[in-house]
């Protein structure tokens, strides 16, 4: 089927959906100028993961981790949201019971204006304590940018703060767990711009679809979610979303 016949057959589904779940990745923000981790263009090629985004890492060299993680926040201050969060901004509005549920941590859905976001892998601009002192909330907003003193220390007992990100071989917080479960029993499920290879994040198409949800995946690629969802829409999460919003208008109004 052409890629505007799906998206009809898309905007058609989605005219009756009460209740929506959207899992983002790296993709969706490739638009405004920030990098996936695998891509060609991926933060990866410079530096491998094991030295930047592990508990491992920050032990052994704190002021290494956070040169990265200061360097991807001064970057990020000069992004803004593509049409791709755009549309998924007006949809957290047009559908009664909409989520998102995004792996992303550069915070472009919320600054588009989404509602109901849930971030599974934390923020770039959040920061917690590494001691976990008794004080200090789990996570708080920082946005100092630059940091001016490498590394940052703890408000509350003087002590190392960390970026709020998960960083490999850590858990998912768990309430985010159980909110992007209930989430995954919709009426339309949509995957976007995500390689599909990062559990538990991965599985959640595969959970919708056994609850019986329409799913649709947009990439650029193909990825293992191919082979779960009902409607693949090869293509730039920026043009493919725009074009779906473009036949929803269309078909309501008409
Ligand atoms: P990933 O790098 O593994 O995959 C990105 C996917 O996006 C690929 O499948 C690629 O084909 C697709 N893609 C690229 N451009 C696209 C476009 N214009 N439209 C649609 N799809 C496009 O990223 P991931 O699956 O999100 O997972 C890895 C981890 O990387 C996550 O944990 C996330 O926290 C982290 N990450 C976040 C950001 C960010 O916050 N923007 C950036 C890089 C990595
Ligand atoms: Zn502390």
């Amino acid at each position: 089927m052409a890629l505007d016949e799906q998206i009809e057959q898309v905007a058609n589904r989605l005219k009756t959906a009460q209740r929506m779940t959207v899992m983002t990745g790296a993709g969706v923000s490739v638009a405004s100028g920030i990098p996936t981790f695998r891509g060609d263009e991926g933060f990866w090629k410079e530096v491998r993961p094991e030295q930047i985004a592990t508990p491992q890492a920050f032990r052994k060299d704190p002021k290494f981790v956070w040169d990265w993680y200061d360097s991807r926040r001064e970057k990020l201050k000069e992004c803004s949201p593509n049409r791709g969060h755009e549309v998924l901004a007006s949809w957290s509005n047009r559908f009664p019971d909409f989520t998102l549920i995004t792996q992303n941590v550069d915070g472009l859905h919320e600054l588009a204006g989404t509602k109901n976001v849930i971030r599974y892998h934390g923020s770039l601009w959040e920061v917690g304590c590494w001691e976990e002192c008794p004080t200090s909330p789990h996570r708080w907003e920082d946005r100092t940018c630059p940091i001016p003193d490498h590394p940052p220390k703890c408000p509350y007992c003087g002590g190392l703060i960390r970026p709020g990100v998960v960083w490999f071989g850590e858990v998912i917080d768990p309430e985010v767990l159980v909110m992007s479960s209930q989430a995954s029993r919709c009426d339309v499920f949509f995957t976007i711009g995500t390689s599909s290879l990062v559990y538990p994040a991965a599985g959640l198409v595969s959970d919708a679809k056994d609850h019986g949800a329409f799913t649709v995946e947009i990439n650029t690629e193909s990825t293992p979610s191919r082979e779960v969802v009902d409607v693949s829409l090869v293509g730039k999460s920026e043009n493919v979303l725009d074009q779906i919003e473009l036949a929803l208008s269309r078909s309501v109004s008409s």
